[in-house]
């Protein structure tokens, strides 16, 4: 490179050895990126990217009013939430407003979607009173000593199944493309499912250990994006309730507004959990997650002692929260996810009829998965390829990233502020990319 340039290998070297051998790392050279501006990222050189994967950014990257509030409340005071101030109060009555059902009415605060979903677990067991959890397979839920052990994903992590607590029961992901019952072969496929999991949770009665809780992302987040079948949520929920136990949604990914038509994923699949997690876009990177339960619920986990936080909730964090949920109103970031959601369904929709790697299209709203087979018939995943088109987006200067356990399906999740025009260029980019394939075959 000029003298000019950074030294990118350098800088990758540096960070290699600056973060624990077990981080994820993406891309043969990742780019080094030095700024962002909505669902822009600008590297070094000061070549421009389309962020078309991040789904903490979701009022998109450096927003001046949120920077402008943080900053000021960081020279005035930032302290724990054993004071009194406004914006803990202010901040937790925004979010309650927002939730799905009144019964959902304490909010609880924490630092992170590994917290969020720790504490729901947590809240469980005080409640009920019991240990076990139904969760199912292939899902990422933190990675905390109680999330790390409901968390099933095995591209996570490989080993999940032999150190799996006993308390951990783990129920198939009800994924009507690749699934055990699939919507080609049955019409009502999510019945089917249910029924798997309500075998599971009677096998559990007849052990003497009744369900504690059940815990689900509403949509299948590791599967690419994939929509729960109609009435999974619904009957599974039944089921447990009927036993005494607790439903959980985790919804760290999909949560405030970014499947457009819905602020929440539960209410997609028509639900009121009793719990439900939440982070990532919460904070919009900003460190902040938070537990929206009953009170009947909350009240259990007094009785056995304290909930504290130290920073969860402090002045600072609810700041930067009530910043974002402003930013979310004032420039209407649910309603665009919708509509550039449809967008991207219906581009997708178009490029499938042109390249038949396509085998199926997940979501929806600006939390989509493309998914990329090698056959349609017989659904054969095609990984290499799926790396080889992140890598050539790269060159288009689209970042894009792969997901799921068979690491084929293409992560549609950029920040909520996406434009048009932005969409338009990504669809053309992968159009591209799809014939150079087509073309090197
Ligand atoms: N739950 C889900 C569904 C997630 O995707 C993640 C993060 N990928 C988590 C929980 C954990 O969140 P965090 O990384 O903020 O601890």
């Amino acid at each position: 490179p000029a003298d000019w340039l950074p030294d990118v290998a350098a800088e990758r070297t540096r960070r290699e050895a600056a973060v624990a051998g077990a981080a994820e790392r993406y891309y043969e050279i990742p780019p080094d990126i030095e700024r962002g501006w909505r669902e822009l990222l600008i590297d070094t050189t000061g070549r421009c990217y389309l962020d078309m994967v991040n789904n903490v950014a979701g009022i998109g990257h450096g927003h001046p009013a949120m920077a402008a509030a943080v900053n000021q409340q960081l020279l005035t005071l930032n302290t724990n939430s054993r004071f009194l101030y406004a914006s803990l109060a202010d901040y937790v009555e925004r979010l309650r407003a927002l939730a799905p059902d009144p019964s959902l009415s304490v909010v609880m605060l924490v630092n992170s979607g590994s917290e969020a979903v720790d504490l729901a677990l947590k809240l469980a067991r005080a409640h009920t009173g019991r240990q076990d959890v139904l969760a199912l397979r292939e899902a990422y839920h933190g990675w905390t000593g109680f999330t790390d052990a409901v968390s099933t994903s095995a591209y996570d992590n490989p080993y999940a199944a032999a150190s799996r607590p006993a308390w951990v029961h783990v129920a198939d992901a009800p994924n009507t493309y690749r699934g055990a019952h699939r919507d080609t072969d049955s019409r009502d496929p999510g019945a089917k499912y249910v029924a798997d999991a309500v075998r599971l949770l009677d096998d559990l009665d007849a052990q003497g250990r009744p369900v504690g809780a059940f815990l689900a992302e509403p949509v299948f987040g590791n599967g690419g994006g994939v929509l729960l079948p109609d009435g999974y949520l619904e009957g599974v929920y039944a089921a447990v309730r009927a036993r005494g136990g607790v439903c959980i949604s985790d919804e760290v990914q999909v949560g405030l507004g970014r499947l457009g038509h819905y602020t929440w994923g539960v209410e997609q699949q028509r639900v009121v959990p009793d719990i439900i997690a939440v982070a990532k876009a919460l904070g919009n990177g900003y460190p902040l997650g938070a537990v929206y339960t009953t009170q009947a619920i909350a009240d259990s986990l007094v009785r056995e002692g304290m909930f504290f936080s130290s920073a969860g909730g402090g002045t600072a964090s609810a700041v930067a929260g009530l910043a974002v949920l402003d930013v979310m109103r004032d420039e209407a970031l649910q309603a665009n996810a919708a509509a550039v959601g449809d967008l991207l369904s219906a581009g997708f929709a178009d490029l499938a009829k042109r390249h038949k790697l396509i085998g199926k299209v997940h979501g929806m709203g600006l939390y989509q998965g493309v998914e990329l087979v090698r056959d349609r018939a017989t659904k054969q995943p095609a990984p290499e390829e799926t790396d080889w088109i992140c890598e050539r987006l790269l060159d288009y200067g689209v970042i894009m990233q792969a997901t799921s356990e068979r690491r084929n399906v293409l992560k549609i999740k950029p920040p909520l502020t996406l434009t048009p025009a932005h969409a338009r260029v990504f669809l053309d980019a992968l159009d591209a990319v799809l014939g150079e394939l087509e073309a090197r075959a």
